[in-house]
């Protein structure tokens, strides 16, 4: 990736385009971001692309407890959580188009082809499709996503998937074809496979890189590097081993082994040459040594903090990954080594004793998003012991609406108050449904993506955690809201919405006046937290909890 220009670090887009073989869940998404980071490091500017292989348009009809948390863009895109680690690594803010699917590229050509775009021709795969991935890529690629004008310098593409999955043939079909379209010194193939162990004596076995390298180049893509998963780092017989039978050089055989933090990813990758072999210079700016400092304060971490989650789980801590994220990064500015106390809200309503036991335990109590109405008793159960005993407490989106109705039920006396969501029929709605949100269509019809927040107060906890100015913007998915109609009760009553939406109707922030910590807010803090910037509000958790001021 050389031809570096004084105005211009490079001339031309240069892609790097993440594989992904043997199974999923390597850490594909991880290493895509990693790359991007030593890509900033040599003071390129950075977008990303992930595909996705499935037919549905995008994740937001999706179960997050199948695929994991759908991440919400500023456009209102919901989107793979994986554009959820671009956007934390390399600090951009991303667009739907940035995540490709199988539904929106052929919801495209069939688009075109009603419209008689291709002139009578039969319409397949090759060319059509394949081209439709390939103008996407290149229209997405220049859009900038780190707040700056002008066109960014280098794409990180993530296939989704396993290479030889039938629904990515495709993809990697017209990944093959784009190599010639952008030119071959313009791309690099990165491909991120498995080394087991196995044996008594602890073999690293390569054949099933080995075959899923023979697959990808079977299918006209010959990877340059080769990115290895393993427990311990790969030996130098393996790394040869490798190199030998999967035709790359031995220079270009990465070790991802396990190490003590995410962090690290980065710096295990440039110690053994991937800014080399991506033809890029990474001490062209102080990133890595930022990162360096990073991942050693994440393993110094002081003494132990706990945050109870209640919510609703089924074993995918990933459902709720952008909220796990948003409290380490929270816990790093505090210095403490976090623990996440996950608690089923059914059983707190079921009275078990042990999930009782724990919530009581914790220094601060998070409620997250979510829909239906399994565990909404026990989460109002959650929101009313927090606020009863002055536990520093956190509601996000639906964490604030039954932290609302519990208020509404217990302090304002409005009996059987709910959120019409979960009782059509209540006689108090303390949450309706929003007027203006279709009824009929689940696909793309909540309130969604950023939306400004304006402080009603001069001085409250959350406008100095933001940096007192007057107005946040902040990432929406909902379709219900505090009803308009009780708001000036429940604020007589000590629980303030000091924030709310630009027509002074929807309540976007609350605070409950005498309570350490008593936050609720609409929005979803957790898809603008980053590393070194973590959220306001769950760095106001962090601080509450740990005996902080604010
Ligand atoms: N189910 C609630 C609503 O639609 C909350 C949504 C959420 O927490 N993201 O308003």
């Amino acid at each position: 990736m050389g031809g570096a220009t004084a105005s211009k670090p490079v001339d031309d887009m240069k892609y790097v385009v993440v594989s992904g073989g043997v199974l999923s869940g390597l850490g594909k998404g991880v290493t895509a971001s990693s790359i991007g980071v030593l890509l900033k490091s040599a003071g390129l500017r950075v977008t990303a692309v992930k595909i996705d292989p499935y037919l549905n348009s995008d994740a937001g009809t999706m179960s997050p407890f199948e695929h994991g948390e759908v991440f919400v863009l500023d456009d209102g895109g919901e989107a793979d959580l994986d554009l959820g680690n671009y956007e934390r690594f390399c600090d951009l803010n991303l667009y739907r188009d940035n995540n490709i699917t199988t539904g929106k590229i052929y919801s495209k050509v069939i688009e075109a082809e009603r419209r008689g775009d291709y002139l009578g021709k039969t319409v397949q795969v090759i060319p059509h499709i394949t081209d439709a991935v390939q103008n996407w890529i290149e229209d997405i690629a220049v859009v900038p996503a780190d707040g700056i004008e002008g066109s960014p310098d280098a794409c990180v593409i993530e296939l989704g998937g396993t290479v030889g999955d039938i629904e990515s043939a495709p993809f990697i079909e017209a990944l093959r074809q784009f190599q010639f379209r952008v030119g071959r010194e313009n791309i690099i193939f990165v491909h991120v496979s498995l080394v087991p162990v196995m044996g008594p004596v602890g073999e690293q076995k390569t054949k099933p890189t080995q075959h899923t390298v023979k697959e990808l180049r079977g299918l006209g893509i010959t990877p340059d590097v080769l990115v290895c998963r393993a427990e311990a780092p790969l030996s130098d017989e393996t790394r040869e081993k490798l190199a030998a039978f999967c035709h790359v050089s031995p220079r270009a055989v990465m070790s991802a082994h396990d190490v003590s933090n995410i962090y690290r990813v980065p710096l295990l990758l440039q110690a053994q040459g991937m800014c080399e072999a991506l033809g890029i210079d990474c001490t062209k700016t102080d990133l890595m040594e930022r990162w360096e400092a990073m991942a050693d304060r994440v393993d110094n971490l002081g003494q132990e903090v706990h945050i109870a989650m209640v919510g609703k789980y089924t074993g995918l801590t990933d459902s709720y990954l952008s909220v796990i994220k948003s409290l380490q990064h929270a816990s790093f500015a505090v210095n403490r080594t976090l623990v996440i106390d996950w608690i089923e809200a059914s059983n707190l309503e079921n009275n078990s004793h042990s999930d009782w036991a724990v919530l009581k335990a914790a220094d601060g109590i998070l409620v997250p998003g979510g829909f239906g109405d399994r565990g909404i008793e026990g989460k109002i159960l959650a929101a009313n012991y927090a606020r009863v005993n002055s536990v520093p407490y956190l509601g996000i989106c639906l964490g604030l609406q039954i932290a609302t109705i519990e208020f509404c039920r217990n302090v304002l006396g409005l009996e059987g108050a709910n959120s019409t969501e979960f009782d059509q029929n209540t006689a108090n709605p303390a949450v309706i449904f929003m007027p203006e949100i279709s009824k009929t269509h689940l696909g793309g019809t909540m309130r969604l993506g950023s939306r400004p927040t304006i402080f009603q107060v001069d001085d409250c906890k959350t406008r100095r955690l933001y940096g007192g100015g007057p107005q946040v913007d902040e990432r929406h998915r909902h379709r219900y809201e505090v009803n308009p109609d009780l708001i000036q009760k429940i604020e007589a009553a000590g629980l303030v919405f000091v924030g709310k939406d630009e027509t002074g109707l929807r309540c976007e922030i609350f605070e409950l006046d005498g309570h350490p910590y008593y936050v609720g807010v609409q929005y979803h803090p957790e898809f603008k937290s980053r590393p070194e910037r973590p959220s306001p509000p769950f760095l106001g958790l962090l601080k509450a909890a740990t005996g902080g001021s604010i």
